[in-house]
């Protein structure tokens, strides 16, 4: 990549605390701002940073980002290296290499970088189809999107570009760079929602304003899962947003599937999404039904019974400090969905927190299992899907837990 416009001035070298040397050391990608303790000037959003150790020697190179207090993002640690056009070549083959192999021809919606755990910090980006769809989580990637879109051209084949920002960036974005959310970077904007396949089932992505970068892609391995387990079965997906589970349960067999959530829109795009399937017998020959509600609400009014319960919430614990509360909330939601199932029901429980543990998690819907009084068994649990790799604590956001109940 080309050196932006402070190669004319002295390279941006900091040293460090020695805890945060030792964490970088290990591989962690984040440097954060209390952990400086001498930087040799200021340094501008994007500009590599170079991090010395104490011995004065190379400890790593990251992108730094004087207005968050991650403050660098690390690219590479340990033996010196020169961030050339040529390295950042070889750091987009090393993701997508990750990826080769993991899907054939009838899945056309994955990540192919997925941020830190990529070695790209705040970077994601989505494949749907022929589109594609970069998201940024930091400004320090704006300096360098032209070389990041000429790179993905000359290495990914597609047909066109959505740029979609974090919400906290959109404001910095377009006063300095005339970037903005939903922006089309190559190739026509699209007319309506973007259409991929997963597993042979079709589903829209709305790539130009839904959560994320339109899609939960992250829930596949989920979603294959929730087929095998639903034939026969009245299913209910709470928090259900565009219906992927819905959509996998009628194809496995289930009876009728019900998509609960508190959007409206979400349920529309479930709805064209059942639609989009009807091609596929389980999906034609199975009832669905999309209730708008707010989940904690309805689960708790009684009502119908279930044999799949499908629980999926938002992340219930934005920040560290609502972890205790969110451990609470998870155990009393997963006890109205247990409350919810039929004899011989299955309960489905996932987490998105990343202030939560898969441990504390889990142990919070077994809690929930236990003081139901009814007999269960684990199924299994899931966390990451190959092309969503955790690789440091901080990373590992999503865990799901199987649980069938005897009676
Ligand atoms: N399970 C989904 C992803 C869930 S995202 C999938 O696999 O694709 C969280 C969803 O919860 C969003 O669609 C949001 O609209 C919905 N939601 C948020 N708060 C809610 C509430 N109180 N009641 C019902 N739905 C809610």
């Amino acid at each position: 990549m080309r050196p932006n416009n402070h190669s004319a001035t002295t390279r941006l070298r900091l040293r460090i605390t020695a805890a945060a040397e030792t964490i970088v050391r290990g591989g962690h990608p984040w440097l954060f701002a209390d952990s400086i303790h001498e930087m040799n000037r200021a340094g501008a959003s994007g500009e590599l940073a170079i991090i010395f150790d104490r011995k004065d020697k190379f400890l790593a190179v990251g992108l730094f980002d004087p207005d968050s207090p991650i403050r660098v993002r690390i690219l590479h640690a340990g033996r010196p290296q020169t961030l050339d056009a040529a390295w950042w070549q070889a750091h987009l083959a090393q993701a997508l290499a990750r990826r080769a192999g993991l899907f054939d021809a009838t899945t056309t919606g994955y990540r192919l970088i997925h941020g830190e755990s990529d070695g790209w910090p705040g970077l994601v980006l989505d494949r749907y189809d022929t589109t594609l769809v970069l998201k940024l989580y930091t400004a320090a990637w704006l300096p360098r999107l032209d070389e990041i879109l000429a790179l993905i051209k000359e290495r990914i084949a597609s047909g066109r570009l959505v740029l979609r920002l974090s919400r906290n960036i959109q404001p910095f974005a377009d006063k300095q760079f005339h970037r903005r959310d939903g922006q089309v970077l190559f190739g026509s904007t699209p007319t309506g929602q973007v259409i991929f396949s997963e597993n042979g089932v079709r589903f829209e992505a709305d790539v130009l304003r839904g959560q994320k970068t339109g899609f939960f892609l992250d829930q596949r391995e989920n979603r294959a899962e929730i087929e095998k387990l639903a034939r026969g079965k009245k299913v209910l997906n709470a928090f259900s947003f565009s219906g992927g589970f819905s959509v996998y349960a009628a194809r496995g067999g289930a009876k009728s599937v019900t998509d609960l959530d508190i959007s409206a829109h979400a349920l529309e795009s479930a709805k064209r999404n059942f639609t989009l399937n009807l091609n596929l017998p389980g999906v034609a020959a199975s009832r669905h039904e999309t209730v708008q509600a707010d989940a904690f609400a309805w689960l708790a009014a009684g009502g119908d019974k279930f044999d799949l319960v499908v629980l999926d919430p938002p992340s219930l614990a934005k920040r560290a400090v609502e972890r205790e509360g969110a451990l609470r909330a998870y155990e009393r939601l997963n006890a109205q969905g247990i409350a919810k199932l039929a004899r011989d029901g299955i309960l489905v429980a996932g987490s998105c927190s990343a202030h939560v543990s898969a441990a504390e998690f889990f142990d919070a819907v077994r809690r929930a299992a236990m003081k139901s009084g009814r007999k269960f068994a684990e199924l299994k649990t899931l966390q990451h899907p190959p092309d969503h790799p955790a690789g440091f604590k901080e990373a590992e956001y999503l865990k799901v837990i199987y649980l069938k109940f005897a009676a």
